[in-house]
């Protein structure tokens, strides 16, 4: 190749995967989009971003994260046809234009396909890496005939389709702009809430069942914004566990709730254990283990009163390198519970591995155990399950006498929920930890 043929396609391939990289797409995008004009067909453009690629790198390193990417381009190019372009736009993002198109449904065919593709895992420097995808979609003409606004539009439905839960494709809609400028405004704010200090943390009582006794509490962080007010978890958790701000917010519960805690404990109210939400975004930090260390040594709390509450569906992803960090969480000596049981996958394989210390019945059972038979079967399974591994078994969400009868009855060991106390300032906590020692006198 001359020199010149050279430069030009370092300027206009990506390097690592051989695609064509932003600068070439919209070259190819403004003569497919001439094309269908002329031919009076559909082209339909895709955005495409890999799910936990992030994941991936910070854990894997770098020259298996490009691996995973030489990979991933190789299958989705598998799925598509000669006249097609894909091009990577740098990290984990790709576009893919599909020319000739006659209906919405050849579009979508293609989607279910790529996902399809990409269900089964990647092998790659020996290791099976899962990597999914999420999708976004828009139409010449029918969306838009602008070539910019054809790619924000498929940018803007990908933002949705990982919203949506990811793993899945979305068509574009007008009302996305919309949406994700809203997202961005609580984006902002939330980025400004760490140094504003906005969050506070109200805990809420575990108790025995079989004495009544309060045995510890669950630390659940609260957004107290001027202009939104008291905002809850479940609207600002998942953002921030996509925009990775869940990091600095997740030390900041971690160091405050072990700091109440010593001080309740030098406050005379008992051994008490603190039990504190890890994302799955924190749990796969590098220097998670590190971080827990330094905080119980600055606050002077015992390891063995703090509890990480962990999902099934971080340790299940990686299995093998979630048990070496729950290894060395447990040789800390802290407690490790397996928060929302029951919603994800568990292999019971690997829960014999885990060092983990209690099961957490996800409240969506308990809310139906009355009702509904196999809600029902699934607490009594997951309590046995407990008892057979020689772990402790609490369930969440309880709100009524029957419900608790139901646990006791069934020989579940701790609770959680309204029906003893809603999750409440230190001030509030303090009063129940008073009142429940003077019962109990
Ligand atoms: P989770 O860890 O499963 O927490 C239990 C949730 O159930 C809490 O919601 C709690 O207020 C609620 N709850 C407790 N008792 C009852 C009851 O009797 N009935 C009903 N209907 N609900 C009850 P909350 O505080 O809104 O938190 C929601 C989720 O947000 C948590 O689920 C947890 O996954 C996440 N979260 C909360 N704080 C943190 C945190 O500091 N870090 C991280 N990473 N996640 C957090
Ligand atoms: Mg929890
Ligand atoms: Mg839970």
């Amino acid at each position: 190749m001359k020199a010149e043929q050279q430069l030009a396609h370092l300027t206009q391939y990506d390097a690592l995967t051989g695609l064509p990289n932003r600068m070439l797409l919209r070259d190819r995008l403004a003569q497919a989009l001439a094309r269908a004009k002329r031919a009076q067909t559909l082209l339909g453009v895709m955005f495409l971003g890999l799910d936990n690629f992030k994941e991936i790198n910070d854990s894997l390193g770098h020259a298996v994260g490009d691996q995973v990417l030489v990979e991933v381009s190789n299958r989705l190019r598998g799925c598509l046809r000669g006249t097609d372009t894909i091009a990577r736009h740098g990290g984990d993002e790709f576009s893919i234009l599909l020319e000739d198109v006659h209906s919405m449904e050849e579009i979508t065919r293609v989607a279910q396909k790529l996902l399809a593709a990409m269900a089964a895992p990647l092998r790659v420097a020996e290791r099976d890496v899962y990597v999914t995808p999420s999708i976004g979609i828009t139409v010449y003409p029918l969306d838009d005939l602008a070539p910019d606004r054809l790619l924000r539009n498929a940018e803007l439905a990908m933002s949705q389709a990982k919203q949506e839960g990811r793993n899945n494709f979305q068509l574009f809609s007008p009302d996305m702009g919309a949406r994700s400028e809203q997202r961005l405004d609580l984006q902002t704010r939330l980025r400004r809430a760490i140094e504003r200090e906005e969050f506070v943390l109200h805990y809420q009582p575990q108790l025995e069942i079989s004495t009544g006794r309060i045995i510890g509490v669950e630390a659940l962080v609260r957004w107290n914004n001027d202009e939104l007010g008291l905002v809850q978890p479940a609207r600002f958790i998942p953002l921030a566990e996509d925009t990775g701000l869940i990091v600095p917010i997740g030390e900041w519960v971690l160091r405050t709730a072990c700091r109440q805690m010593r001080a309740w404990q030098s406050q005379g109210y008992g051994k008490l254990v603190v039990a504190v939400n890890l994302s799955p975004r924190q749990f796969n930090q590098r220097n998670l283990v590190q971080t827990v260390e330094d905080i119980l040594r600055d606050s002077g709390l015992d390891a063995g009163s703090l509890e990480l509450e962990i999902t099934e569906g971080s340790v299940m992803r990686r299995t093998e390198d979630a048990i070496v960090t729950l290894d060395r969480l447990h040789a800390l000596g802290v407690q490790l519970s397996l928060d929302d049981f029951g919603t994800g996958y568990s292999s019971l394989a690997y829960l014999k591995r885990f060092p983990v210390n209690k099961l957490k019945v996800d409240q969506s059972f308990v809310r139906d155990i009355q009702t509904n038979k196999d809600d029902a079967a699934i607490v009594t399974t997951v309590v046995a399950l407990a008892k057979l591994l020689g772990l402790t078994a609490i369930a969440e969400g309880v709100e009524t006498p029957d419900q608790l009868d139901f646990l006791r009855v069934n020989g579940c060991d701790e609770y959680q929920g309204y029906l003893f106390s809603r999750p409440l300032p230190p001030e509030g906590v303090e009063s129940l930890l008073q009142a429940n020692a003077r019962e109990r006198r």
